[in-house]
C-alpha cells in the first residue's frame, strides 16, 4: 500500500490553493481526480480537475461499485473517488494527494490508517470565507450561501483529523503545508 495525504476543508478555505501549491514542489505527489455531477466552473476541464459525469453515468458508476468512497456533497450533486484512481497513482510510486470534503475526508482516513495523513484547513473566520468565496467569483450568490451554511457545519469536524492549518497569511500556510508533508513522507 502506498501512501495518501488528505485535505479537507469547508468550500473557499483554501484548499485548491494549498494543494496547487504542494504538487509543484517535487514531493512525488500527485492529485486524485474527483468525479462530480457539478458542471465545469470557469477553465475546469474532464480528466483534468475532475471527471464530469451525468447524475445518471454516477449512479450507474455508484451501481458498479467503482468508488472508493462518494457522497451527495449537495442535494442532487455527488461527488466521490474512484478506486481507479489510486490505482493509478500508486503504480507510479506517487502519493495520492486528495482533495475532498470533511465527510470524505474522514472515510479516507479511516481506509488507510497510518498510512494516511489527514489535514483540516481552516479558514481565520466564517466572513472570511465568504469574501474569499465571493471574491473568488465561481459561484453564484445561492451557491456561495449554500457553501457558507456547509461550512459552519464542517469546522465542527476540524479535531477529528490528524492536523489543522488555519489559512490566514497565505505564505505562512503554504509553509506549513509543506513541512507537515515532507515530515510524513520521511
Ligand atoms: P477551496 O479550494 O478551499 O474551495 P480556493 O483555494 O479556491 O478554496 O480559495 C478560495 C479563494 O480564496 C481563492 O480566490 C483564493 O485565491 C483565495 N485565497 C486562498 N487562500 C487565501 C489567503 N490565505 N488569503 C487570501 N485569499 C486566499
Ligand atoms: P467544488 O464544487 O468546490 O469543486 O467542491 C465542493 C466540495 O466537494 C469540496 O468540499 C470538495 O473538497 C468536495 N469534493 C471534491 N471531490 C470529492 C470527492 O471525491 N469526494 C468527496 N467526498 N468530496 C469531494
Amino acid at each position: 500500500m502506498g501512501k495518501v495525504i488528505i485535505f479537507s476543508a469547508p468550500s473557499g478555505a483554501g484548499k485548491s490553493t494549498i494543494v496547487n501549491y504542494l504538487l509543484e514542489k517535487g514531493l512525488g505527489l500527485e492529485f486524485s481526480i474527483s468525479a462530480t455531477c457539478r458542471a465545469p466552473r470557469g477553465k475546469e476541464i474532464h480528466g483534468k480537475e475532475y471527471y464530469f459525469f451525468t447524475a445518471d453515468e454516477f449512479r450507474k458508476r455508484i451501481e458498479n461499485k467503482e468508488f472508493l468512497e462518494w457522497e451527495e456533497v449537495y442535494p442532487g450533486c455527488y461527488y466521490g473517488t474512484l478506486l481507479s484512481e489510486i490505482d493509478r497513482i500508486w503504480a507510479k510510486g506517487h502519493t495520492v494527494l486528495f482533495d475532498v470534503d470533511v465527510v470524505g475526508g474522514l472515510n479516507i482516513k479511516k481506509k488507510f490508517g497510518d498510512n494516511a495523513l489527514s489535514i483540516f484547513i481552516q479558514p481565520p473566520s466564517v466572513e472570511v470565507l465568504r469574501q474569499r468565496l465571493t471574491g473568488r467569483g465561481t459561484d453564484a450568490p445561492e451557491k456561495i450561501e449554500q457553501r457558507l451554511a456547509k461550512a459552519e457545519y464542517e469546522m465542527t469536524f476540524a479535531d477529528k483529523f490528524d492536523t489543522i492549518i488555519v489559512n490566514d497569511k497565505l505564505e505562512e500556510a503554504f509553509r506549513e503545508a509543506e513541512k507537515k508533508v515532507r515530515d510524513f513522507l520521511k
